[in-house]
């Protein structure tokens, strides 16, 4: 233990009692409203549906809550309780060449974490989504999606992380450098490759073959100028009752996918101005905006390990007694999301202003009244509370509260 461990456990400490304040804030708020549909809400939301959506709602943020608190002991039991530390023995003894050594230490140490979280994943899906009728993953498809993940960390993970640990030991001081040019090229290559690689491994995309529905969406498409080569349908259905939309990939691979559960409940007005606002996302560049961002955020991380790496202090201060570069890579991967929290508010925000910006672009190419009729579908689809609670919507929420956003979209009409 040093003063490192004491700033460590202080603001591991602050988050975890920022959080749970966070979550009871949230908790307290969605159940004072349980019994009221809003006014904004009354005539589209029968009461059922509200107060099902509040119980899903604090039945998942209690979850969370356990699960805060169970992932903060597990990063003090890898970290000072010395459990990273026994797992670079264990690989030690093996006697490999210092970069196997590193490459085994870091993936064991992701899969027994992923393994770790497991029963978390399970209660979600077995229990509360199950309890709320969301569920339609079986067994099958649970564990089949495991073991994909599992091979793809491997075969993507592990020799990105050979590569990673090859430039730390043989590229020199400016190594850093180096290793955020090969991690933004990876994350681009992944990016691109996402929705014609990846994503099929876990789902079925289909284009969409309603000729009428087809019909309407190429003209929403020539008007605002978008080349794609359709839309596509994803089997959502597979694994869960929610809905959804969503822009993704880029260059010729970029698409916009409708969950099949969506297309299902949406008539083709609300699909219009859905798609609208998922075209103003691409208009709008909020997409590059991200990756600029992500960027610029690993090129200053990546700069400040280059520097803790030779801190005796950072690997003492975390339980680490035999300093190297894959445990430095490895505390830092784990440790900084810790500090990093506190700017969680700026990302939701942020988030939040392209949310309003593309509302606006649907609102000008397509119609507001629509997109709102499309939202309200939504919340009851996916049973998203309409009262969630000012700060904690503030800190984390993506999208802004149904209530404001629709209030927003309301002005835009007529
Ligand atoms: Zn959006």
């Amino acid at each position: 233990m040093n003063a490192f461990s004491y700033l460590f456990i202080a603001a591991l400490g602050a988050s975890v009692v920022l959080r749970l304040w966070l979550a009871h804030r949230q908790i307290r708020s969605v159940a004072a409203h349980r019994d009221g549909v809003p006014d904004a809400f009354a005539d589209k939301i029968q009461l059922e549906t509200h107060r099902k959506a509040a119980d899903y709602t604090v039945a998942k943020t209690r979850q969370g809550r356990v699960e805060l608190v169970y992932d903060s002991l597990l990063l003090v039991g890898w970290t000072l309780g010395g459990g990273l530390q026994w797992l670079d023995n264990l690989w030690l003894a093996a006697g490999w060449s210092t970069i196997n050594t590193g490459v085994a230490v870091i993936v064991s140490a992701f899969f027994i974490m992923s393994l770790l979280e497991l029963p978390f994943s399970l209660y979600h899906t077995f229990v509360i989504e199950e309890r709320f009728g969301f569920n339609k993953t079986t067994a099958g498809t649970f564990v089949g999606d495991l073991a994909k993940q599992a091979l793809l960390m491997l075969l993507l993970g592990a020799p990105l992380t050979w590569a990673a640990l090859w430039l730390m030991q043989e590229s020199g001081r400016l190594w850093w450098l180096y290793l955020w040019l090969l991690w933004a090229a990876f994350s681009l290559l992944m990016f691109w490759a996402y929705p014609a690689v990846i994503a099929p491994l876990f789902n079925k995309f289909t284009l969409l073959d309603n000729e009428q529905l087809q019909q309407r969406i190429q003209t929403l498409l020539d008007r605002c100028g978008f080349k794609s080569k359709g839309i596509y349908v994803m089997d959502g259905s597979r694994r869960s009752g929610h809905g959804n939309a969503y822009f993704t990939g880029m260059g010729r691979n970029k698409r916009i996918v409708f969950f099949d559960t969506l297309l299902e409940t949406l008539d083709p007005d609300e699909i219009e101005a859905v798609l609208a606002h998922e075209l103003g996302h691409f208009k709008r560049k909020h997409v590059q905006k991200r990756i600029v961002i992500m960027m610029v955020m690993s090129l200053g991380g990546l700069a400040l390990l280059g520097w803790l790496i030779h801190q005796t202090w950072f690997y003492q201060g975390l339980g680490v007694s035999q300093p190297s570069n894959h445990m430095a890579l490895l505390l830092f991967l784990m440790v900084t999301p810790v500090f990093t929290l506190f700017l969680q508010p700026l990302a939701s925000w942020f988030s939040r202003r392209h949310e309003f910006e593309a509302d606006d672009y649907a609102a000008t190419h397509s119609s507001a009244a629509n997109l709102i009729r499309a939202l309200v579908k939504l919340y009851k689809e996916n049973a998203s509370s309409l009262t969630p609670d000012r700060l904690y919507s503030a800190f984390y929420d993506s999208h802004p509260p149904a209530a404001v956003r629709v209030a927003h979209l309301s002005t835009k009409m007529g």
